[in-house]
């Protein structure tokens, strides 16, 4: 296939050519993402697992072999949950007051845990507020009882359901990983 590239492109509206120049890829469960090209739609797969643990859009600039660059935004796919109930206690940080004796502890249940986050219920009405901190402590029902302590930040809140992310991958994301192969 030959293309002349900026002929294709400005023969174009502008919402196709933004389409020729953007174009979104997943990461899969073997942190691969595989990338087509949105001109000549030749794929090529590659390792992204150096992405593995960011949360965010990830922006890559992809150049073909048919001569066209443009714009990879990676995306996770929806992450895989495991629905448990598992009793722990979380710790609210105050944003204002940094002390790391500052803040409240109140008793909860993780309802469902995955690779980058949990959702938890409370037993009472959060008082914290999406894109808070919170330090939260659990056992898993392992073999191990493994204890798992993370600090997490609120993504949303439903009545007394909070959901969370990591706010930082660490070493026991195997055990997480693990637990979540069972
Ligand atoms: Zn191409």
């Amino acid at each position: 296939m030959n293309i002349n590239i900026s002929q294709y492109l400005s023969n174009m509206p502008i919402k196709a050519r933004t389409a020729v120049l953007t174009v979104k890829a997943f990461i899969t469960s073997e942190n691969t993402a595989t990338i087509t090209c949105p001109v000549c739609k030749r794929s090529v797969t590659k390792d992204v697992s150096k992405f593995r643990d960011a949360d965010k859009f990830i922006k890559l600039k992809a150049h073909c072999p048919c001569g066209h660059s443009y714009t990879v935004f990676l995306e996770r796919r929806q992450q895989y949950r495991k629905s448990v109930e598992l009793r722990g206690t979380y710790k609210h940080h105050h944003p204002d007051a940094p002390q790391e004796s500052s803040g409240h502890w109140g008793t909860m249940t993780v309802v469902d845990i995955s690779r980058t986050g949990i959702r938890m219920k409370l037993n009472v009405t959060p008082t914290f507020k999406v894109g808070d901190r919170i330090s939260v402590e659990f056992r898993l029902d392992d073999a191990n009882k493994s204890l798992i302590k993370r600090d997490v930040i609120v993504q949303n809140i439903k009545g007394p359901y909070v959901g969370a992310t990591y706010s930082m991958a660490q070493s026991y994301d195997n055990i997480i990983g693990f637990y979540l192969l069972k």
